[in-house]
């Protein structure tokens, strides 16, 4: 039966990529992928050559009752993004939804993403958690801090490198300098880094650097 696979691809390291992901990307009828250059170069490390087509954040709406009918028609269609899960701060919610709609059936595949090894990596509770994704970066972002001032789960936060300072030093005054944290940074590449400590310490230690890379950021809750 024809459906839509949401099938998770590596984070950095080519080698995090399940047997099973990819005998669904070579069985697939079509890819679709946010970046089908950024995907061609994985698929083609793979061998996987089914046919590619683009979708993402800016042509999501557009697209997505055509490819729900493609499914319909008897399709069997797999959705990429350039890293990661699909669907996790990533396109690929809104297709999951119409194909739910319309009863075509939806797997997603288990695999990479770049929250897990953070929040595990951190030593922070890891029982429960929240994923906050990327904060707004203007208007909004101060009252999610606020809202998050008194939240007690260990909560997650994806950074650009540019910004990672700045966040830091708004985390430190929305949750005090002595919140607990830690900073993960190129997961699964080769110049990975994980740095705990306290908010304060965490922002002396980047201020001092040029950072670079993709940034996963995990603090402590508020104590009860
Ligand atoms: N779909 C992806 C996932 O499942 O994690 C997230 C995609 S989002 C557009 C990209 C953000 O994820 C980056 O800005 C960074 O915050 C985080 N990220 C992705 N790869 C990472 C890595 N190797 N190390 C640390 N953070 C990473």
């Amino acid at each position: 039966m024809s459906k839509l696979i949401l099938v998770p691809t590596p984070i950095g390291n080519l080698e995090d990529i399940t047997l099973r992901a990819i005998r669904i990307l070579k069985e697939a009828d079509l890819i679709l992928a946010e970046d089908t250059r950024t995907s061609g170069v994985l698929l083609k490390h793979l061998g996987v050559g089914t046919l590619m087509r683009s979708y993402h954040q800016h042509n999501e709406h557009k697209v997505v009752d055509e490819i729900a009918e493609k499914i319909e028609s008897g399709k069997t269609i797999a959705l990429i993004s350039d890293a990661g899960t699909p669907g996790i701060s990533d396109p690929g919610f809104l297709l999951v939804r119409e194909c739910l709609r319309r009863n075509i059936p939806v797997e997603t595949l288990p695999g990479p993403t770049a929250f897990v090894p953070a929040l595990v990596n951190s030593g922070l509770p890891s029982d429960r958690f929240v994923f906050e994704g990327f904060l707004p970066q203007k208007k909004g972002r101060q009252t999610r801090l606020n809202e998050l001032k008194e939240e007690t789960r260990t909560m997650i936060f994806y950074e650009s490198p540019f910004r990672l300072v700045k966040s830091l030093e708004q985390f430190s005054e929305a949750f005090g300098k002595e919140r607990q944290a830690s900073v993960s940074r190129e997961l699964s590449k080769m110049f990975e880094e994980n740095k705990r400590g306290t908010l304060e310490e965490l922002a002396t230690h980047f201020k001092a650097k040029n950072v670079k890379g993709e940034i996963v950021i995990i603090v402590g809750g508020c104590e009860e």
